[in-house]
């Protein structure tokens, strides 16, 4: 294995990562806030997060990860008092809608996935500590952070301080880099609006509070990894080393790792320009999860990802390539021994996997070496020359890759049906199709060009039309 290096938003360099205590990771993830369905942007973090996730469990490690759902801070406060809701009844639906994405996404749950509002007495505790050391002051009965008084504010964002005067204060749980100043641990509670009673006043914590509160509570005073979205981590993260390390003395994370924007089509992402789509907009456009796990996957987290139909188009033959592969492996008729050798070329395509994802999680680099591989092996089979040993020597490594990646499985079709998506009653299910099309693929790699028919034929019976393209990979669809 190769030394592991992740980009340290802390300290702006690539760093050799070694967990605190050796063979356990500490791990924090800001979650989604539920007040609306969560959207390819924030999946993309979330993407990334989990393919860190499975990588380091991949290198032995023990993971003890933490997720919150922020489910109260401004945005829900407000929609839930305009829908006339409690704050659960209000953010219930939208957490389950995320749980269901995530699964569909093949996002591995985390050891800890918990909610704000189950956590306030902790917060409260927090902010108590905090009052005793001097880092708050009150005003009409909500509670704010002195930022005068932790002189390493602005650490992580390096942010410019001169000019902020004492004593300004924002309310708003998200704000401008120009608008830092002291900003709410707890706020006072507003005529119609959810509040909870307690030992520091009536109110509701602010939302950077709830993020130090619940991480320290599960994984201790110093964490290894937070990770979030790089739009976090101003004012957020920044807030939350000024809270957590102002009550402890002790550094808050040792790694803060950050995931870049999402773009669609060259552009910011925005409901007004109607490029902002939900997992549910696409899947509804018939485009498949790995697929789109797979789009969010393949671009190195610290940089910008371009989202366009035409990638994801692209993301869905190659996940079709991989699973082709697969099955061509699973069934092909190989004769003993390696006669090309590619059990060593197997180790070598680990290694390189190993290495690309070790170099700061460049998923890129993991999967040309996966491509490369499969590119070779594919022609040995054309050839004759690859043999059984050959065979498990690849299966061994696309296990390895599906640590990681988890797209090989077909299991699109059964996903969809479970967020409602996709046929019912009779007929092929598509996971049958896709699994059929996978053995037609095989087979014409093979040359035998008699199952190949068969299969075909047995799909226009049950109504499925195929289009081979040129580039090899076959769309379907249903007459
Ligand atoms: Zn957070």
């Amino acid at each position: 294995m190769h030394q592991l290096k992740l980009h340290n938003t802390l300290t702006g360099k690539t760093e050799p990562f070694e967990p605190l205590v050796a063979g356990e990771v500490k791990m924090y993830t800001c979650g989604p806030t539920v007040y609306d369905y969560a959207h390819i942007g924030n999946f993309r973090t979330f993407v990334f997060q989990d393919i860190l996730r499975r990588y380091l469990k991949q290198r032995g490690l023990k993971l003890n990860h933490v997720m919150n759902l922020t489910d109260v801070d401004d945005r829900i406060i407000a929609n839930a008092a305009a829908a006339n809701l409690g704050i659960r009844a209000y953010t219930e639906k939208f957490a389950q809608a995320f749980f269901a994405d995530c699964k569909a996404l093949s996002i591995q749950a985390p050891e800890h996935w918990i909610r704000a509002t189950d956590h306030i007495p902790d917060m409260v505790k927090l902010i108590e500590e905090l009052r005793q050391k001097s880092f708050t002051y009150d005003s009409e009965g909500s509670i704010y952070y002195r930022i005068a008084k932790f002189p390493e504010y602005g650490k992580l964002s390096k942010i410019d301080l001169t000019g902020i005067q004492a004593g300004a204060r924002v309310d708003n749980d998200r704000y401008e880099k120009e608008s830092a100043r002291d900003f709410a641990l707890w706020k006072a509670p507003k005529p119609g609006e959810h509040f909870w009673e307690t030992e520091i006043g009536p109110g509701r914590p602010g939302w950077h509070i709830e993020c130090s509160a619940m991480a320290m509570k599960y994984l201790g005073k110093t964490l290894d990894i937070h990770t979030g979205g790089i739009d976090l981590a101003f004012p957020h993260h920044e807030n939350e080393i000024a809270q957590s390390e102002g009550a402890t003395g002790e550094p808050f994370v040792r790694y803060w790792v950050h995931a870049e924007h999402l773009l669609v089509e060259g552009e910011k992402m925005s409901k007004s320009l109607g490029n902002f789509y939900t997992m549910r907009d696409l899947y509804g456009q018939g485009y498949r999860p790995s697929a789109l796990r797979y789009a969010l996957a393949s671009v190195p987290y610290r940089r910008q990802l371009n989202f366009t139909f035409d990638g994801l188009t692209q993301a869905t033959n190659s996940v079709e390539r991989l699973r082709t592969f697969a099955d061509r492996l699973k069934q092909g008729k190989f004769p003993a021994g390696s006669p090309a050798g590619f059990k060593e070329k197997a180790v070598k395509a680990l290694d390189d996997f190993d290495a690309g994802l070790a170099d700061d999680l460049n998923t890129a680099v993991a999967l040309a070496a996966a491509f490369d591989f499969l590119r070779e092996a594919n022609i040995a089979m054309d050839s004759g020359r690859f043999g059984g040993e050959d065979a498990a020597a690849a299966l061994g490594f696309l296990a390895k890759f599906d640590e990681v990646f988890a797209v090989v499985a077909i299991n699109d079709a059964e996903k969809l049906q479970e967020l409602g998506y996709g046929p019912a009653g009779d007929g092929l299910s598509d996971n049958e199709i896709d699994a059929m099309l996978a053995e037609r693929q095989a087979a014409r790699q093979r040359r035998d060009f008699a199952k190949s028919d068969e299969i075909r034929k047995k799909l226009a019976e049950s109504g499925i039309i195929l289009e081979d393209s040129k580039d090899g990979s076959v769309r379907w669809k249903r007459k």
